[in-house]
């Protein structure tokens, strides 16, 4: 896609600093890091997002990563890995050409989850498994 600045990466056009790569995956740094060796991994053919790949392309994305938490965890000595996918604007994805975020993490890093956790309500539980199984 023309006008994708992750397109622009894989062919080139833009710099980026490669951690990774395989035939279908690249994984490079955030230049805008949320922690030390914040690293992405992207299909080399442009999709946009979880809703448009088809699942080989995201199993692909998938087990790029994994290898990619694996590199990060062995070379950097992190304590342990988080792993975010952003879909559409309600999602945060601001890119839109489908990645996972590869996050080294260590014990008191000062990251912290977006979400509060409270318990649910069973009947809210039961409600929403209705209307997802139906
Ligand atoms: P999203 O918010 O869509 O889940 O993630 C997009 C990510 O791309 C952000 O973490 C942002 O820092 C990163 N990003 C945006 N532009 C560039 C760029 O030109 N190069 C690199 N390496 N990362 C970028
Ligand atoms: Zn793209």
């Amino acid at each position: 896609m023309s006008d994708c600045i992750f397109c622009k990466i894989v062919e080139g056009s833009i710099p980026s600093y490669k951690v990774y790569e395989d035939e279908h995956c690249y994984a490079f740094l955030d230049i805008f890091p949320a922690n030390r060796g914040h690293t992405l991994v992207i299909p080399k053919n442009h999709v946009k997002d979880i809703h448009e790949a088809d699942a080989q392309t995201y199993g692909r994305v998938a087990s790029t990563a994994k290898v990619v938490a694996d590199l990060l965890y062995a070379q950097l000595g992190s304590e342990g890995t988080s792993v975010f996918q952003m879909n559409r604007d309600a999602g945060w994805q601001t890119v839109f050409h489908l990645h996972m975020h590869v996050i080294p993490r260590w014990e008191n890093d000062g990251l912290h989850k977006p979400w509060d956790i409270a318990p649910a309500a069973e009947s809210d539980l039961l409600e929403v498994l209705q209307q997802i199984t139906k």
